[in-house]
C-alpha cells in the first residue's frame, strides 16, 4: 500500500523514534500496515514522498479548516517570522489574537495562551481545582482531553469509584480521582454528583466528542450538564480543541446556547501552528499566575510566529464564512454513502455534523456513546481505509476519529471521494478485495 520512499522513511524512524512516529496516532497501527510519509499539502491536496496526490480528510486532526497552506496564512507566517521566531517577551499579536477570540466567544472574559490543547486541559483542571478547593474530575468516556495525566483516565469497574489509568506511568491515585460516565449518560451523571458532589472539581466534556469517531450530544445533554454543574458548585469545562471554530466563528457552546465555565481551545485558532488557549470566567481565569495562586507558564506561550497564524486563520473565517459550504459538502458526501449503504444493504453509517463525519461500520441507529460506537467493525473499516488509501483518498487511519471537510474541498471533490468509497464498500461485502 505504501510506497517504496515512505517505507523507506519508516524503517529509518522506528530505529530513533518510538513506533516510529511523534504521536500514536499517526501509526496505522489499527488498520496494518506503514504510514505514508507526506513534504507537501496545498488546499484540498497532500502529496506523499512517493509522488502521489491525496484528497485529505484528515486536516490534520482539525487545523487545515481552510485547506492547507493557505496563501495569506502563509504569508502572514513568512512576514512573522522575518520579525523574529520568538522572543520571550510580551508581543501586541498575542493582544490582537486574544482580544480576536473573546470578541467571537462571549464566555471567555479572559484568556491564555499556551503551546497545544493538552496544556490548555492541563491548566483548566488545575483552574477548576484551584478555583473550588477540590480535587475529583468528572469526565465521559470516550472524550479524549490530551495526555496529561488526569486525562488519562477510563472507566473502572464501578461508576461510584475512580476510574483506572489507560497509560502505564499515571499513577492509580490520580486515576482514582477521575470519574468516568458513559457519554451522553444524564442518570449515571446524576448518581455521581448525588454520591461526590461537594469533591467535584470539574465536569469536562467535548461538547461534541469528535475522539471515539463522532458522537454527538444527545438533546439537553449539554444543557444537563450545566445544571448539574451549578448543583454541586463544581467548574464546567467545554473542550473545544476540536469543535472551536470548526462550525461557525465560535464555540459549539456559543452555538447551543450552554455557557460553560471553561472553554478549551487548540487545532484551527493556530492556523497549523503549535496553539492551545483556555478561557472562560473572570473569576476564575484570575487565578492564574502571575495574578493568583494556580501556576502555568510557558517558553513559547502565546509564540508570534503562531499567534500571526491564528489571527489570519481566524480573519479569513469571518470574511469568507464557509461554514454553509463546508456543511452542505459534507452532507452530501455522507447522504451518497448512507444512501448506497441503505440500497445496498450494507450495515454501514455516516454521522456528520457541520464539516465533521464519520464512517461507522456498524449498522444504525447512530452511536450514542463509547459502547455504541465500540460495536463498529474495526477490521472491515481497515480494509476501507486501505482501499481509500490505495485511491488517493487520506483518511484518519481509525475508525474512532473524526474526518473533516475544509473550506478547501469542492463538490468536484466530494464526487470523486464518493465513487471511490462506494466502489471500496462494494468490493468489501462483495469479498472482492480479499
Ligand atoms: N482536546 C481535544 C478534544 C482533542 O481532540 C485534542 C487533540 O486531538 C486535545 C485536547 C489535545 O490537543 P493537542 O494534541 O494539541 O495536545
Amino acid at each position: 500500500m505504501v510506497g517504496p520512499v515512505s517505507s523507506e522513511l519508516f524503517k529509518r524512524a522506528q530505529d530513533l523514534i518510538p513506533g516510529g512516529v511523534n504521536s500514536p496516532v499517526r501509526a496505522f497501527k489499527s488498520v496494518g500496515g506503514r504510514p505514508v510519509y507526506f513534504n507537501r499539502a496545498a488546499g484540498s491536496r497532500m502529496w506523499s514522498v512517493d509522488n502521489k496526490e491525496y484528497i485529505d480528510y484528515c486536516s490534520s486532526w482539525g487545523p487545515a479548516i481552510l485547506g492547507h497552506s493557505h496563501p495569506d496564512v502563509i504569508e502572514a507566517v513568512i512576514a512573522a517570522s522575518r520579525n523574529g521566531l520568538t522572543f520571550g517577551t510580551c508581543t501586541p499579536g498575542e493582544i490582537y489574537l486574544a482580544e480576536q477570540i473573546c470578541s467571537c466567544i462571549p464566555s471567555m472574559e479572559m484568556i491564555r495562551l499556551v503551546t497545544s490543547g493538552t496544556e490548555a486541559v492541563m491548566t483548566a483542571i488545575r483552574l477548576a481545582r484551584g478555583f473550588t478547593g477540590r480535587n475529583k474530575i468528572i469526565k465521559f468516556d470516550g472524550c479524549y482531553h490530551g495526555h496529561s495525566d488526569a486525562m488519562l483516565v477510563s472507566a473502572g469497574s464501578g461508576l461510584l469509584t475512580g476510574g483506572i489509568s489507560s497509560s502505564k506511568g499515571v499513577s492509580q491515585q490520580i486515576a482514582s480521582e477521575v470519574f468516568v460516565v458513559p457519554y451522553n449518560d444524564l442518570v449515571s451523571l446524576k448518581s455521581i454528583i448525588q454520591e461526590h458532589g461537594d469533591s467535584i472539581a470539574a465536569i469536562i466534556v467535548e461538547p461534541i466528542a469528535g475522539n471515539m469517531g463522532l458522537v454527538l450530544p444527545k438533546v439537553n445533554f449539554l444543557k444537563g450538564l450545566r445544571e448539574l454543574s451549578d448543583l454541586c458548585n463544581c467548574v464546567l469545562i467545554f473542550d473545544e480543541v476540536i469543535t472551536g471554530f470548526r462550525l461557525g466563528p465560535t464555540t459549539f457552546g456559543n452555538l447551543c446556547g450552554v455557557t460553560p465555565d471553561l472553554t478549551t481551545l487548540g487545532k484551527i485558532i493556530g492556523g497549523g501552528m503549535p496553539i492551545g488557549a483556555v478561557g472562560g470566567k473572570k473569576e476564575i481565569m484570575q487565578l492564574l499566575a502571575p495574578l493568583g495562586p494556580v501556576y502555568q507558564a510557558g517558553t513559547l506561550s502565546g509564540n508570534p510566529v503562531a499567534v500571526a497564524a491564528g489571527i489570519e486563520t481566524i480573519k479569513l473565517l469571518k470574511s469568507t464564512n464557509p461554514y454553509s459550504k463546508m456543511e452542505n459538502l459534507c452532507s452530501n458526501l455522507s447522504n451518497e454513502i448512507n444512501d448506497h449503504c441503505k440500497e445496498c444493504g450494507y450495515p454501514v453509517i455516516c454521522v456528520n455534523k457541520g464539516s465533521m463525519f464519520t464512517i461507522y461500520f456498524r449498522p444504525a441507529p447512530v452511536p450514542e456513546s463509547l459502547d455504541d460506537v465500540k460495536r463498529s467493525d474495526t477490521k472491515l473499516f481497515a480494509r476501507f481505509f486501505i482501499k481509500l488509501n490505495e485511491n488517493g483518498i487520506y483518511f484518519p487511519p481509525s475508525q474512532f476519529e473524526t474526518a473533516f471537510i475544509s473550506a478547501a474541498h469542492t463538490q468536484e471533490d466530494i464526487s470523486t471521494t464518493v465513487k471511490i468509497m462506494c466502489k471500496a464498500l462494494d468490493d468489501i461485502f462483495k469479498g472482492k478485495d480479499e
